[in-house]
């Protein structure tokens, strides 16, 4: 029976018999068994460690087991675990009002949601009811999450002002390691991704569009830092044709580049900024909407047509005090700041001097990319294959990796420490010299 088996073999024959995981073919799945964490470590049932160089989904700024949120979820708990959205609640106050503190000024409304996707979600809303038009540009490198169909599937009233006829184009952001406008320098690749922007909004009909969904820095897609000034370059035209600038700050938000938000210094305002992950390390399920106050007003008579149960969760809002506070207190952004410039920038450029394989590092704070070619001269990325094999190789070294297409994200959490840094590095080092190719 299953009582005589240790813990991680009952956890995976569990999990094989009943859990479906996102985005996997189920048959061939063996899921490392994970039972506890600490900092920047986690641990199965037989106690073998791993350093969490993953954040798990780039999401535990914090840490793991970080025990003021612990705390405030407990103390929470004990005095109330939900109520309904259209309550108040003070946690839930409190929680909006720490991260408006953050964002730039004249933004003061926050709409929490369950996630990334479902913020993404309701900045569109907001979007389109604010301009009155339907199209939303985004980049093709990029993910925004998972949602899409329930609200067009129901049926009641709420389903009829949120039916656009029309949807999604896409275009090409900058990625100046491998072009698509044949740039060879950081200007070349802003003017030209930004000409070729403008054209879209163009031949779309600019009057069609209502926002542009950027990622500040888009993450799963490579950690792909924008050329100086493209930012600003599409804040400028989104200005010019009227269109609402959104950006997405779900995975870069919250410290992850050694800042609150990543668009932080480019002079760039958004019109809404959606989070979620680092906000409260994702201790409980939460995302939102930070609103700017102009589409905020507009809201102030008429109804918003958008909602849901768990809006503003009290263990959720109780986690993101506990997590702002203590980030703030402990200095755990500056930390990001400090290790990826002191030590992980310098040591991952260290690597690619010694290892032919890295094409390219790109990244800072807690948040880079290894971009891993099999020719350095035409940047061809090494095959699946191969980075199949560095995975297995980082985790028998008992290092959780990241890993995405060609790519190993580089990405512990914010409170990583000097010493974790350079133990990861030499499990890099040490993989990256096998012979892979
Ligand atoms: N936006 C970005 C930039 C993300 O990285 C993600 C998730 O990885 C999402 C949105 C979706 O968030 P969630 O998975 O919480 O729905």
């Amino acid at each position: 029976t299953t009582t005589e088996l240790g813990l991680n073999d009952l956890t995976a024959q569990l999990d094989k018999a009943h859990v479906f995981h996102s985005w996997s073919a189920q048959g061939a799945l063996k899921p490392l068994v994970i039972a506890g964490g600490l900092g920047c470590r986690v641990w199965d049932h037989d106690g073998r460690t791993y350093l969490d160089f993953s954040s798990q989904l780039v999401n535990v700024n914090i840490g793991h087991q970080h025990p003021a949120v612990i705390k405030g979820i407990i103390d929470q708990a004990q005095l109330l675990t939900t109520i309904a959205p259209s309550t108040a609640n003070l946690a839930r106050g409190e929680a909006a009002k720490r991260i408006v503190d953050r964002a730039p000024i004249g933004f003061n409304k926050v709409f929490f949601t369950n996630g990334g996707a479902d913020a993404n979600e309701n900045a569109i809303r907001m979007a389109r009811l604010h301009t009155g038009r339907d199209t939303v540009l985004s980049t093709y490198r990029s993910y925004h999450g998972n949602t899409g169909a329930a609200i067009v599937a129901t049926g009641d009233w709420r389903r009829i002002p949120n039916e656009f006829a029309r949807g999604h184009v896409h275009f090409f952001g900058p990625y100046l390691y491998r072009s698509e406008f044949w740039a060879t320098t950081p200007e070349q690749e802003t003017e030209r991704a930004l000409r070729h922007l403008e054209r879209v909004i163009q031949s779309e009909g600019a009057t069609s569009i209502a926002a542009v969904l950027l990622e500040s820095i888009p993450g799963t897609a490579g950690v792909l830092m924008p050329p100086p000034g493209y930012l600003a370059g599409v804040r400028e035209l989104c200005d010019r044709y009227g269109i609402m600038l959104i950006l997405d700050e779900v995975m870069v938000g919250f410290g992850r580049t050694g800042r609150w938000f990543a668009f932080e210094g480019s002079g760039v305002v958004p019109d809404l900024i959606t989070f979620a992950k680092g906000v409260n390390s994702g201790y409980v399920p939460v995302g939102g909407v930070i609103i700017s106050d102009a589409i905020a007003a507009d809201f102030d008579s008429t109804v918003f047509p958008g909602g849901l149960t768990y809006s503003g969760h009290p263990l959720a809002m109780a986690s993101i005090v506990a997590a702002l506070d203590a980030m703030t207190d402990e200095g755990i952004v500056e930390n990001a700041a400090r290790i990826g410039t002191d030590a992980i920038g310098p040591g991952l450029e260290a690597l690619k001097a010694k290892h032919p394989i890295i094409g390219e590092v790109r990244g800072e704070g807690v948040f880079w990319a290894i971009e891993l070619v099999a020719d350095r001269e035409t940047r061809e990325p090494v095959a699946p294959a191969v980075m199949a094999r560095i995975k297995t190789e980082l985790l028998a070294r008992n290092l959780l990796p990241f890993v995405q297409d060609n790519r190993i994200h580089v990405v512990p959490p914010c409170v990583v420490t000097d010493s974790e840094v350079a133990e990861a590095l030499a499990i890099y080092d040490e993989v990256l010299a096998l012979d892979l190719l």
